[in-house]
């Protein structure tokens, strides 16, 4: 198969990257070692940055059975102290879609618009040269395009073969996480999003997503710096369990953890000639974790670079690619990354959280700020905290 652009991955950044090449008039292969629907182990939670960039895309996932909009949250601070947000804006600033649905159905919209989609082979060479890239799968099918953007996850095994090494596979990401479905409780309720942010696990949190209809997505997630070795994570997620009512064990299965990539650098957003977006890029969110809303941007950024840079220019795409992030997502970035610390003291996180619930208009802001309607880095100006996004 010969395209303009092959994108290994068709996770968020994957199918966002697709869908924008195709706007801007260029053929697209998309590969997958999944079999779709698939799921992803996630929070599925959308902030305001993905909510945009699905409208953007005309492509809001509303009509999915697993979709909730968001009306209330709830956070509390690690000495238990509860502050409500309300939530209802129009249009939403926060939902929640299952990523098995949510996945699949942004995969048909990119097949539906032209993408050449294979799934259910990863990829097992590269071999690039001045003009072309050639990418083969596990299943011995060959993929020709002028262009390649790496869209596949944590692990990308496209970095790992353009490198040849296994440095970024075996890379231990600062954040970690882990989550499980479970059904409404008493003291967990499936119409309030939770943020509960104990003593000891900060500046990582505890959290219960709204889910489909009852359901409720429960999750920890550490970061691996304060908290030291992984394989705590389960004892972590069992003494929870077992000590309070925010993840009620007998009613959550199969627990699943994954890494969440939160390092940018701008000089690992290219590689041997290939664009890395979402994930695979380390783009999430350093604070919060969230990366559904930095995938779909991304892939907008690299496929806006990929289409204004001379055909072929390889080089090009990549500095402009690189310029668009440094332009819009380091400073966002760099000010959660400078928020870990602070959050890892829980008199500072307790006054904090005790402030915005008694300032005027702050409660507001912040809700706004904590699901990125507004820029985070605006919370450094007050002038701006009333302007739209
Ligand atoms: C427990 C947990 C909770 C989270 N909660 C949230 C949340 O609530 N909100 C939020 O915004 N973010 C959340 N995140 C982060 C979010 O899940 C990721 O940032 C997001 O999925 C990144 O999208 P992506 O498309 O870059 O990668 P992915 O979604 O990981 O997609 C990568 C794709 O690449 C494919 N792939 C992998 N290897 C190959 C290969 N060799 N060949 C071909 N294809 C390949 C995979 O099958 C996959 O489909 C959470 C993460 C975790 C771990």
């Amino acid at each position: 198969m010969k395209v303009d652009v092959c994108v290994v991955g068709a996770g968020p950044a994957g199918t966002s990257t697709a869908l924008h090449l195709i706007r801007e008039g260029l053929s697209v292969a998309l590969l997958d070692r999944a079999t779709f629907p698939r799921d992803k182990c996630c929070g599925d939670g959308l902030t305001s940055l993905a909510l945009r960039e699905l409208r953007r895309l005309d492509a809001l996932p509303d009509h999915l059975s697993s979709w909730r909009t968001i009306e209330r949250a709830e956070v509390v601070s690690p000495s238990g102290r509860r502050l409500g947000l309300d939530l209802r804006r129009q249009p939403p600033i926060a939902a929640t879609a299952r990523r098995m649905e949510f996945d699949s159905f942004l995969l048909e919209r990119a097949e539906q618009a032209g993408a050449m989609v294979r799934t259910g082979s990863g990829i097992s060479d590269i071999r690039v040269d001045d003009s072309s890239v050639r990418i083969t799968s596990d299943d011995a099918r060959v993929v020709v395009a002028r262009h390649v953007v790496g869209a596949d996850g944590a692990r990308s095994t496209l970095r790992r073969l353009l490198t040849q090494n296994t440095e970024h596979r075996n890379q231990r990401h600062d954040l970690l996480a882990m989550r499980a479905y479970g059904t409404e409780q008493a003291d967990v309720r499936s119409d309030v999003l939770r943020v509960w942010f104990p003593p000891d696990l900060i500046p990582g949190y505890v959290w219960s997503f709204p889910s489909g209809k009852r359901e409720i997505n429960f999750g920890i997630m550490v970061n691996r710096r304060h908290f030291g070795k992984t394989g705590q994570l389960r004892a972590v997620w069992d003494k929870l369990s077992a000590g309070s009512s925010a993840i009620p064990i007998d009613q959550v299965q199969n627990p699943k953890s994954w890494p969440i990539p939160s390092t940018l650098r701008l000089n690992r957003l290219s590689d041997s000639g290939a664009l890395f977006v979402g994930d695979a890029a380390g783009l999430a969110d350093p604070m919060t974790g969230e990366g559904i809303g930095q995938a779909l941007v991304s892939g907008r950024y690299a496929a806006e670079s990929i289409a204004r840079s001379k055909p072929g220019q390889r080089e090009g795409a990549a500095a402009e690619y690189r310029r668009r992030i440094s332009r819009v997502l380091v400073a966002e970035h760099e000010l959660s990354a400078s928020l870990v610390r602070p959050l890892s003291h829980a008199r500072l996180l307790d006054k904090g959280l005790q402030a915005v619930g008694v300032v005027p208009g702050a409660k507001s802001f912040f809700a706004r700020w904590m699901f990125e309607d507004v820029r985070r880095t605006s919370a450094a100006l007050p002038c701006r905290w009333t302007a739209a996004a």
